[in-house]
């Protein structure tokens, strides 16, 4: 790293003590930018990248709430408010037992880079708490974000932060904090993204993220005059990302072959047809089940519980010619990028945020297999969060055909952006520092326009 990003990281590890996850992603951001930061002496000048890595504001907070046993439960609750120079602060919520301040300055980091690659008016932002929903009832997931909204309503707002999902946040979690949002502020504006259809969200809003995902790889893999059809893929996770990414594929006659949860992943050689998805959509978004019961109905399929002794995930270690982890941070480390690489893997496209080790990132940069990183390929989700909010402002629902073209185009657009950049920068196809340059400048731009804030 040339002295300036060397510089900037040291700081921020000195800052920032015990943040692996923020220093993981801030050390690939630099590196990209060593490529720009010679081109423009302006960002040196006006010190773009030291105010970058510096939250505008990191709220953090205590919820209290009452479990089905009467007990009193005490969890953390976070709101990092990274940038505001595009826009609003956007960005999801995340309800994960990891969840602590390295990893929601991390998330919103990328998502300063992520929102501003959709070429929306969307800042960048991110929170949760360390809440775990995992086997808790309905109704103590609504005290849960009663209390948790209860706090968070004075620090958002439909102009100044607009928070969405995450990891263990879906429609059920956003229902009951947009409802006590409402309650509290006696307002009906679109606070939150990822609201039910019939109170002001979006068509394709659960399925933007999975759909986006395989638009960009579809455009990755036209770079090589290929496509998707016929092609072995493995997918992890069975949150929403997972779930859409596989509908996507088998519309576009892919063969899917996996799917995880935090216990294990199930491994169908068969191919997770139609009929197949619709029950393991049933089992986790209705039954809220385990991915384990898979087997119990299609006994042919095999379960994996995870290990956590493992140097190397087992999912990555079957043959497949495209594999889309849609789980969470880090699944994927050095051995497991060999792994997928000793067997042939031609395209890797990132649905959950930052799920390769840098590690495993330089094996795929270096092997020249085409590989999507999150900031790029996982935009569909906040792309059509940001439509959401035009169609709340308009109070207007759009149909599903004009959000999903609006979001190929959106993806499509990414995908040209990258290319371009990396072609002026760096190595033509390199999407890592294509999406992390051209998120940037865009954002530097602004920080410059807007003086010293
Ligand atoms: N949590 C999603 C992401 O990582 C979506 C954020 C949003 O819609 O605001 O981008």
């Amino acid at each position: 790293m040339q002295s300036i990003a060397n510089e900037i990281y040291s700081q921020v590890t000195q800052k920032n003590p015990g943040e692996a996850e923020f220093h993981q992603a801030v050390h690939e951001v630099l590196h990209s930018l060593e490529h720009v930061v010679d081109a423009y002496p302006e960002f040196r000048y006006h010190k773009i990248l030291d105010r970058m890595v510096e939250p505008e504001r990191i709220i953090t907070f205590r919820v209290p709430w009452v479990d089905d046993a009467e007990e009193l439960q005490i969890n953390r609750g976070f709101r990092v408010e990274m940038s505001s120079a595009l826009g609003p602060y956007k960005g999801g919520l995340r309800f994960h037992a990891s969840v602590n301040q390295s990893i929601m300055k991390f998330l919103a980091f990328e998502q300063v880079f992520k929102n501003s690659l959709t070429g929306l008016s969307l800042g960048g932002g991110k929170g949760g708490s360390d809440f775990n929903p995992k086997g808790k009832s309905d109704l103590e997931v609504m005290r849960f974000c009663q209390s948790f909204m209860t706090e968070l309503y004075r620090h958002i707002g439909e102009n100044t932060d607009i928070p969405a999902g995450d990891i263990g946040v879906g429609g059920r979690e956003i229902g009951f904090m947009f409802g006590q949002y409402k309650r509290i502020k006696n307002q009906f504006t679109g606070v939150l993204t990822g609201k039910g259809l019939e109170w002001g969200g979006s068509n394709i809003r659960p399925e933007a993220t999975g759909y986006g995902l395989i638009y960009f790889s579809q455009n990755m893999l036209e770079t090589r005059s290929d496509t998707l059809e016929g092609k072995n893929c493995l997918i992890s996770g069975s949150g929403n990302v997972a779930l859409y990414t596989a509908e996507k594929l088998l519309e576009l006659g892919a063969k899917v072959l996996t799917f995880s949860d935090s216990n294990g992943f199930i491994h169908d050689p068969y191919g997770i047809d139609r009929e197949k998805l619709d029950f393991i959509m049933q089992l986790k978004n209705i039954r809220r089940g385990r991915i384990a019961e898979y087997i119990e109905k299609y006994k042919h399929a095999h379960y994996y519980p995870v290990e956590f002794s493992r140097d190397y995930n087992p999912l990555w270690a079957i043959p497949a010619d495209c594999a889309f982890p849609c789980a969470t941070q880090n699944e994927i480390n050095e051995k497991d990028a060999q792994n997928l690489l000793a067997n042939g893997v031609l395209l890797v496209a990132e649905g959950a945020n930052m799920p390769t080790t840098e590690e495993g990132v330089n094996l795929f940069i270096d092997k020249g297999i085409l590989y999507g990183p999150a900031k790029a390929t996982n935009a569909g989700g906040v792309a059509v969060s940001g439509l959401e909010m035009s169609q709340n402002s308009a109070r207007l629902l759009w149909t599903r055909s004009k959000v999903d073209s609006e979001l190929k185009n959106i993806m499509k657009r990414i995908h040209g952006l990258c290319l371009e950049s990396s072609e002026r920068y760096s190595t033509k196809g390199n999407y890592v520092d294509g999406a992390n340059i051209a998120g940037f400048v865009r954002v530097a731009e602004a920080m410059i326009d807007q003086g010293y804030v």
